[in-house]
């Protein structure tokens, strides 16, 4: 039986990597700034027609403040952001990366956020639409009599975005995930009280559905329903084992609520692997439909059927629809299987879906302890999501174009929310998780970055900065009498280029294996710390450049170093934006004709990848790279701090 391992708690862990650090302030900042009364206009508007109000009472019921536009928030979808919201605030309540005082206001905020909603829920006491929030415009008076006009849609079919339904379930899903992170991550006991009673309000209407209705709903976006109801379970279950009165009377109604958005027969289609099953499919539909079965698993360890569709899915997806900097789908939708050269585009790697697959990768590797999660989890935080920030400002992407010659392209403060842009807030205020696990007599060093992991027993911190040198240290004490009761393990990340070199308190440590992990046990690190009271640790993590090609383009290469993804930086002169779908801000106009680099100082394309150390070459005194040996010399830089220029990851070698 595979070791099971637990993500450490949030507030344990501080990053202090000083890029990291700054992603992480300059996102609180921009969320302080939005108005939180705008956020939760059409919550209040959606509460006021419930309770009947006239218009001037709902005017003033609303502050006198309307929904933000951008065609979003001010549309059928409005209030998703509402649901990312209030997770990121509750992520930056738990996250020690914040000062006492930016914490202070993040909680404030979310208190005040939270005693809304409440408050917009007590409206609907005694109506048939108890326990019912939700944001969305009500355009019509058909609407505004029935708030929950788009819901009795989807149950029939109906679902033009600006006109029926704009995925509400989906919203919902926001909704009840924020409710859950407010709670369990910031404690706040209102959040649950909301979560219950809206859950009850999902159980109930879900328990009517016929089974043809219920395949209809299905065939509607959803988000992860299911994900977020076992989370309330689970939750409700804790608390009951506790014997907490706050507690949800009876946690099985949720959890049959959960189970009516377990897509089995989609689940089934996967796991039977014909080709191309996932050819035209939305991505960011399916990914968190996945997320729930592997939840469903993790509340209840006799599912293993359910482990086995999150897997299979998760393999098909990462081995036949992921491009190198942990990206996946063109113009948000999943191609056929290993077709990704043909597919790179200005609006490949929806934002949304690499957030929604680190999600799923940290979990899976929770319940399996295989290293592949980890592997993909380190590659997709620094070269997808790092990648999605805009440094200077704090925004972020939708897409990240693989097609060369573009640029990323951002949400602005209170212009755009995009569904991205809420994923955006989540991303960057728990960027701590992920870097540290624990299991039974064991800690886990899973990513080097920057950071200090203090628990009860252990105050662990390391030192490190790869784009600067590839040496890690790791000071580790033990906290209570007892000492050293864990043994340390080091992730060997499949970027290394030689032998990791690990010494403790100054002599080399050989260890029986370093395939997948160095063991380092409790009683080295005891020894080690007999004088100083402290273990030091070096690592030595050889780095060099290494080259990923695509299953349809043979010749199409793009370039690591380390775990960086290099992309050739091609200026700013050609930055043009247009829009996309649904008001969405693209790249428009590409800084090169195009992506082929002609091999001048090699005989075939094999041999110039073989030595590419002759012409990828860094420079001493930066994490900068020259290309040469070819026609167009090129300067290529880490992908994730890239985002003043028109970039290149892909590039086609010819002879
Ligand atoms: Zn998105």
């Amino acid at each position: 039986m595979a070791i099971e391992w637990k993500l450490v708690s949030d507030k344990e862990v501080k990053v202090t990597d000083k890029y990291y650090d700054e992603a992480l302030k300059i996102q609180v900042k921009n969320m302080l700034l939005l108005d939180a009364d705008r956020l939760l206009a059409g919550f209040r508007e959606t509460a006021g027609y419930i309770a009947g109000m006239n218009e001037e009472e709902r005017t003033a019921f609303m502050k006198g403040k309307a929904r933000y536009g951008g065609a979003w928030e001010d549309g059928m979808i409005g209030g998703h952001t509402l649901g990312h919201y209030i997770t990121a605030l509750a992520q930056a309540v738990a996250n020690p990366g914040l000062s006492e005082d930016e914490r202070g206001k993040v909680k404030e905020r979310l208190d005040y956020m939270i005693d809304a909603l409440k408050e917009c829920q007590d409206k609907t006491a005694g109506t048939r639409f108890e326990g019912y929030i939700f944001g969305a415009i009500l355009p019509t008076k058909e609407f505004q009599d029935n708030p929950a006009q788009q819901f009795d849609n989807v149950e029939k079919g109906l679902s033009n975005l600006f006109t029926e339904a704009w995925v509400p379930w989906y919203t919902m899903h926001k909704i009840v995930t924020g409710l859950n992170a407010a709670f369990a991550l910031a404690g706040n006991d209102k959040a649950l009280e909301v979560d219950n009673s809206l859950a009850e309000w999902i159980a109930k209407r879900s328990e009517s559905w016929s089974e043809e209705t219920h395949k209809t709903v299905l065939s509607i976006e959803y988000g992860g329903m299911n994900d977020c109801l076992y989370e309330l379970y689970n939750i409700n279950c804790y608390l009951k084992e506790q014997g907490n009165k706050r507690a949800y009377a009876d946690p099985e109604i949720i959890k049959a609520a959960a189970h009516r958005f377990d897509e089995v027969a989609l689940f089934e289609k996967v796991l039977a692997g014909a080709p191309n099953i996932m050819n035209n499919t939305h991505a960011n539909t399916t990914i968190p439909k996945f997320i729930g079965a592997l939840a469903r698993y993790e509340v209840d360890r006799s599912e293993t059927k359910y482990l086995e569709y999150a897997e299979s899915f998760w393999d098909l997806v990462v081995n036949k629809h992921t491009y190198v900097t942990g990206g996946n789908s063109e113009n948000e939708h999943f191609g056929e299987d290993n077709v990704l050269d043909a597919e790179r585009t200005h609006v490949n790697n929806e934002t949304c879906n690499t957030h929604n697959m680190l999600k799923f990768s940290r979990r899976l590797f929770a319940v399996t302890g295989n290293k592949k999660y980890l592997d993909y989890s380190e590659n997709t935080l620094i070269n997808a999501i790092m990648a999605s920030q805009n440094h200077d400002t704090g925004f972020t992407t939708y897409f990240q174009p693989m097609a060369t010659g573009y640029q990323k392209v951002f949400n602005t403060l209170d212009g755009n929310f995009w569904c991205c842009t809420g994923t955006g807030y989540e991303n960057f205020t728990k960027l701590q998780r992920g870097i540290y696990y624990k299991a039974d007599g064991r800690i886990l060093v899973s990513m080097y970055l920057a950071s200090k992991y203090e628990n009860e027993e252990y105050r662990l911190t390391q030192e490190c900065d790869l784009t600067v040198s590839d040496t890690v240290k790791i000071t580790v004490s033990a906290k209570s009498e007892s000492g050293f009761k864990d043994s340390l393990l080091l992730r060997v990340p499949t970027w290394v280029k030689s032998k990791m070199v690990v010494t403790v308190g100054g002599k080399r440590y050989e260890a029986v294996s370093c395939d997948e992990y160095i063991e380092i046990p409790a009683a080295i690190l005891a020894d080690a710390a007999k004088e100083a009271g402290k273990a030091e640790l070096e690592i030595k993590l050889p780095m060099g450049i290494t080259c990923h090609n695509l299953p349809d383009g043979h010749n199409t290469y793009a370039f690591c170093y380390g775990p960086y993804v290099l992309s050739a930086r091609l200026g700013s002169k050609k930055i043009k934006e247009t829009t996309h779908g649904v008001r969405v801000s693209v790249a428009a106009e590409k800084a090169v004709d195009s992506d082929e680099l002609t091999i001048t100082d090699e005989k075939s394309v094999e041999s110039f990848i073989e030595n590419i150390d002759k012409y990828l070459v860094k420079r001493e005194d930066s994490c900068e790279f020259d290309l040469g040996g070819v026609s167009k010399p090129l300067v290529f830089t880490t992908h994730f701090n890239q985002y003043t220029e028109s970039y290149g990851i892909y590039w086609k070698f010819v002879i």
